[in-house]
Order: C-alpha cells, then structure tokens, then sequence
C-alpha cells in the first residue's frame, strides 16, 4: 500500500507532537511545521520545517503536496493566555489559518482537519453553575466570550468556504480542554489541570495553593489519547460538520484541586484569587454527537489522566 503522507502543523506544540508519534505509528511520511520545535521531547516527523506561519512565502515554502494536513499551529493558551492576549491572537490566527488553508488549496490537498474550540459557543450559555452541555447546534446565534474563540468560529466559516470553492473535505473538530503529559505547564499559556499539577508537585503536607476566581467554575477535560483516537476517526468518517471531542465529565476547578491533592497523597488548603481569570462560568460537551457519528468517547477517567499528568509533571520539576 502507498504510504501516506500528512502536514501537521502545530508540531512542535502538545497536541501536534502527540499527533505527528501517532500518525508515524500509522506508516504515515510526516512532515512537521512550526515556529519552533517541541519542548519536551523531539518530534518524530520525518521532516520538521521551522516557519512563522503568519507569514505566507514561509508557509508555502514549508509545505510540500501530500494527502492529509492537519491545522493545529495557534497562538494559544490557557485562561490566563486568552482573556489577556487580544489583539495578537486575533490577528496571528486569522493569518496562520487563512495561510494554511490557501496552501492546501494550491498544493491540492484535498484532505483537511482544523483544529476547533470549545471556545466558539455562546457566553449566553455559559453564564451559570451546571449550565446545558454545549452540543454543535448551540453555536448559533454566535457570541465567543474571547477575540481566540471569534477567531476559530470565523476559521471554521472559512473551512466551509474553501471547501464549498475547491471541493476540499474539511474536517472541523472542537475540542474541550485537552490535557495530559507534555503540555505547557509554567510560563502563563498553562491550562488548569497542568497548572494545579503544578501547584501541587510543588506544595508540602498541608499548604496553600493559588486558585484563580471562586473555584466553582466549572469545565470537562479530555486526555490526550482520546483526543488523538477522536481526531483518527473524524479523518476516517464521512461527518462534515463541526463536532466535539471532548468530555462530558463535568468537574469545579475545586474538584481538580482536590483529584490531584489525592493523587500526590498530599493535603493541599486553596486560597482563591478573585482577582485574576477564570473565564465562563460553565462549559461542558455534549459529546453524543461524535458517539452517534463516530463511535467515540473518551476511555480515559479524569482521575488516571491526571495522576500520568502529574507524574510528569513531577518528574520535569
Ligand atoms: P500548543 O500551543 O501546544 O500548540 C500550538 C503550536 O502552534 C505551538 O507549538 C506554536 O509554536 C505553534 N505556532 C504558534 N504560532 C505559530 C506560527 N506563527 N507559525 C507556526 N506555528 C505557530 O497548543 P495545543 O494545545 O497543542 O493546541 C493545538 C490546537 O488545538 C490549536 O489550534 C488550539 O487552538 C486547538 N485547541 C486546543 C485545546 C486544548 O485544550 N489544548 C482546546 C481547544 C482547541
């Protein structure tokens, strides 16, 4: 059988490094793209282009014909990241994903997948404590609570443009909160559960840790190789419409910091911050969607995806 060959962009990031190693495990002949190469591990593309994505003579000169791309290059982080970092995110996305799409269009690949976010739907929605599961209908009438969640919505509209003109098939995934070892866990683009990983990796026997807002908001998060397993079947389906990857386990940011405290056998006190980000309210997936259409939902319990995040974490500190 002809090997397959696939662009991922992003590479050098979590979720695109995790990618590249699985699609090798496939057969596929990877080529990587990124502004920089992975953090915590080296990357196993076949080949690894170093290129500002923004930048259109740099994206079309790292990419190459081949028969899949996969668009996870962005600029983006956890809550403290994207409640803060307006203007650039906006601007820097819009190009990255414009520059993607239009050199697969040029190169003919005619099989894509965009990289979503939860962060598409409606504040509206998000307001309250148990607020509804955010199934793929509720995306309209739009309000993201950030300029990162416009972007995506307006990528994903632009996924559908492309593939209305050119006849490409798009696959459009929104994924919530994935996690799992190496992800970014200091520096400030960290998401809560490698953040209060961290915060407990460091903590002794019974002190505080920072809580950013009340500790009640409430998320759902998906581990890494679920995310992965979810993004293979997408490719492999007929579905062509935006669909969730994610968790439907809802859990307060109190909650995690009480599932890692167990995990690392520590008593651990919380002091919350009602001075910094905290983001929505709420916000869950209803993934029945991708079980109807996929056959897939996450395998992995919060509870064994954090305590391999932990372990790594602990291990890199
Ligand atoms: P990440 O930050 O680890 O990876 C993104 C990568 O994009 C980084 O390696 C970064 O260097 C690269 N990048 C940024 N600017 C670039 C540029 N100008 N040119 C080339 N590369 C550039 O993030 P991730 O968690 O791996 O996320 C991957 C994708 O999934 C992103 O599109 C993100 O928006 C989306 N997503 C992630 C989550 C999550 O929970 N991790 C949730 C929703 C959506």
């Amino acid at each position: 059988m002809k090997q397959k060959k696939a662009i991922v962009t992003g590479a050098g990031g979590f979720i695109g490094n995790h990618l590249v190693s699985y699609l090798k495990s496939k057969n596929y002949f990877v080529i990587g793209v990124d502004i920089k190469e992975p953090e915590f591990s080296s990357s196993q593309a076949d080949e690894f282009k170093i290129a500002d994505m923004r930048d259109w003579s740099q994206t079309e000169a790292a990419f190459k014909s081949a028969d899949e791309l996969y668009m996870l290059a962005a600029d983006m982080g956890g809550v403290g990241f994207i409640n803060t970092v307006n203007a650039e995110v906006a601007r820097n996305n819009t190009l990255i994903n414009m520059n993607s799409l239009q050199a697969a269009h040029v190169l003919n690949i005619g099989k894509v997948f965009f990289a979503s976010s939860a962060c598409v739907y409606p504040e509206f929605k998000q307001d309250s404590l148990h607020a509804v599961s955010l199934k793929e209908s509720d995306t309209y009438p739009a309000q993201p609570d950030t300029p990162y969640g416009w972007e995506k919505l307006f990528a994903e509209q632009a996924c559908l443009a492309f593939r209305k003109d050119y006849d490409m098939d798009i696959k459009i995934a929104r994924f919530h909160n994935i996690y799992g070892p190496e992800g970014t866990f200091k520096g400030g683009r960290e998401k809560s559960p490698a953040a209060i990983c961290r915060k407990v990796a460091q903590a002794k026997q019974n002190d505080t840790i920072e809580v950013w807002g009340d500790g009640k908001q409430e998320r759902s998060y998906c581990y890494i190789d679920d995310c992965i397993s979810g993004i293979d079947k997408l490719m492999q389906s007929d579905v062509s419409d935006p669909i969730n990857i994610g968790s439907d386990r809802l859990v307060s940011i109190d909650d995690l910091v009480s599932i890692v405290s167990k995990i690392a056998d520590k008593e651990i006190k919380i002091k919350h911050d009602l001075t910094k980000p905290q983001g929505v309210r709420s916000r869950n997936a209803d993934i029945s969607m991708a079980k109807e259409t996929l056959g897939w939902e996450p395998g992995v319990a919060l509870e064994d995806g954090l305590r391999s995040t932990y372990d790594w974490i602990l291990a890199q500190m």
